[in-house]
């Protein structure tokens, strides 16, 4: 039987790509796929009219190709991939390799052609074209019906070039914007079900997520500091985490609830927090903090509370999942792969030293009364040199340049 080169085409929506940042776009998106399918035969990757082409090895086999596109499809970015052959822009020759195309697309019953052409240099029109590989399919599947619209599956032909490109297999990715095309964020990333998913959307929205977890060694073991290296694994797969910082927290904590009143800990913590993530953020050249919270789902998330921790810090603090439900949140866990790390359990710098009655109202001016008692800065720098540095593979990672 006749071999076509096999090709995985990957759509991105066009709207917000006006202009010059279009450009910036597509090669950013093109670097990250390049990056990220290190593990695939993948030969090379071509920008071509409003899309970006994965050429295959050749005798890549359909469940190698359908792999790659899967990892394709979980890439900031993309909004669609289609996994098919490469063939000469002859309406035959198109129209053998639409139907080993249609046969790889079983089970179905009802199909339709959507051809497009780019070339008007090719002299048939992308209707003709989908009236005469139409017919070569209804020829070759007698026992399928052509449909137009609610079809179980549509051939994609598209003439680009001086080449065609032929596909029935065609999957919705995760759309967003390529990781690196906005920037920096620090995400306070802890092993709970929320912050994996708050760092996963500001990527998905094309930032590059740098994490801080605070553990609460030496009080605590360093378990939930595991957690935290499989969720940042589980973030890589799609280039969606540079680093993370783990930051040995439990002294402080201690420090802080030997002498605060205990309502007002869990702030006072959590100022510290967001004190050292900004100072991370500045050697980092980030632009914002990032946090899972989400609005009235625990003490420490009411608008007074939020608040006092905004306070704390100059950076805007970005919250993603501000407006989400906890069910819906989960569900984006599982979805992620990170729900079943996230619902282990480990001991964390949350968990210790924790009131009985934490503050949900705290008040500005004895929050910042409490926190005078403490060197802050001190800490802060203390903190943030002793953080220590976890590298994950994200093609758009540039570490900041080392101090001396
Ligand atoms: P999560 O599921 O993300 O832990 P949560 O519902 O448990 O959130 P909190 O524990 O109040 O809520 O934490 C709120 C946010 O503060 C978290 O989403 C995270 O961004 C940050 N945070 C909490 N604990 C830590 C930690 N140990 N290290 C880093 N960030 C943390
Ligand atoms: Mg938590």
């Amino acid at each position: 039987m006749e071999e076509f080169q096999r090709i995985i085409l990957v759509h991105y929506h066009e709207i917000g790509l006006k202009g010059r940042n279009r450009g910036v776009f597509e090669k950013r998106l093109q670097k990250n796929l390049e990056a990220l399918l290190g593990a695939y035969p993948v030969v090379t990757i071509h920008r071509i009219s409003g899309r970006l082409l994965v050429f295959l090895r050749e005798g890549t086999t359909l469940e190698v190709a359908n792999q790659c596109t899967d990892a394709i499809l979980g890439v900031p970015g993309v909004a669609r991939a289609s996994c098919g052959f490469k063939c000469d822009l002859d309406i035959e020759v198109m129209g053998r390799a639409a139907c080993i195309a249609l046969a790889e697309a079983e089970p179905f019953s009802t199909f339709k052609v959507s051809a497009r052409r780019n070339h008007t240099v090719f002299p048939i029109d992308s209707m003709q074209m989908n009236r005469d590989i139409g017919e070569v399919l209804c020829e070759r599947f007698p026992e399928k019906r052509v449909q137009m619209k609610g079809q179980d599956v549509t051939v994609g032909v598209e003439a680009v070039e001086g080449t065609a490109y032929v596909y029935a297999r065609s999957v919705r990715g995760i759309g967003g914007l390529p990781v690196g095309s906005s920037g920096k964020v620090v995400c306070l990333l802890s092993s709970g079900i929320d912050s994996p998913v708050a760092t996963w959307r500001m990527a998905r929205r094309g930032a590059v997520p740098i994490g801080v977890h605070f553990s609460g060694r030496p009080q605590t073991s360093d378990a939930s500091e595991y957690l935290v290296d499989d969720i940042a694994h589980v973030l890589e797969r799609t280039g969606c985490i540079g680093r993370v910082y783990v930051v040995p927290f439990g002294d402080y904590q201690r420090e802080i609830s030997l002498s605060c009143p205990p309502s007002l800990r869990v702030i006072l913590y959590r100022r510290l927090m967001f004190r050292v993530a900004e100072e991370l953020a500045r050697r980092e050249g980030a632009g914002a903090l990032v946090t899972g919270e989400s609005l009235g789902q625990v003490a420490s998330q009411t608008l007074d509370n939020i608040r006092a921790t905004n306070d704390a810090v100059e950076l805007p603090v970005l919250r993603p999942l501000i407006g989400s439900d906890k069910l819906e949140i989960i569900e984006a866990a599982q979805e992620l792969g990170t729900f079943e790390i996230s619902s282990m359990d480990a001991p964390d710098c949350c968990t210790l030293f924790m009131p009985r009655n934490p503050e949900t109202h705290a008040k500005l001016e004895a929050v910042r009364e409490a926190e005078a008692a403490f060197p802050v800065e001190e800490w802060v720098t203390a903190l943030a040199d002793a953080a220590e540095p976890h590298d994950y593979a994200c093609p758009a990672y540039k570490p900041p340049k080392k101090r001396e």
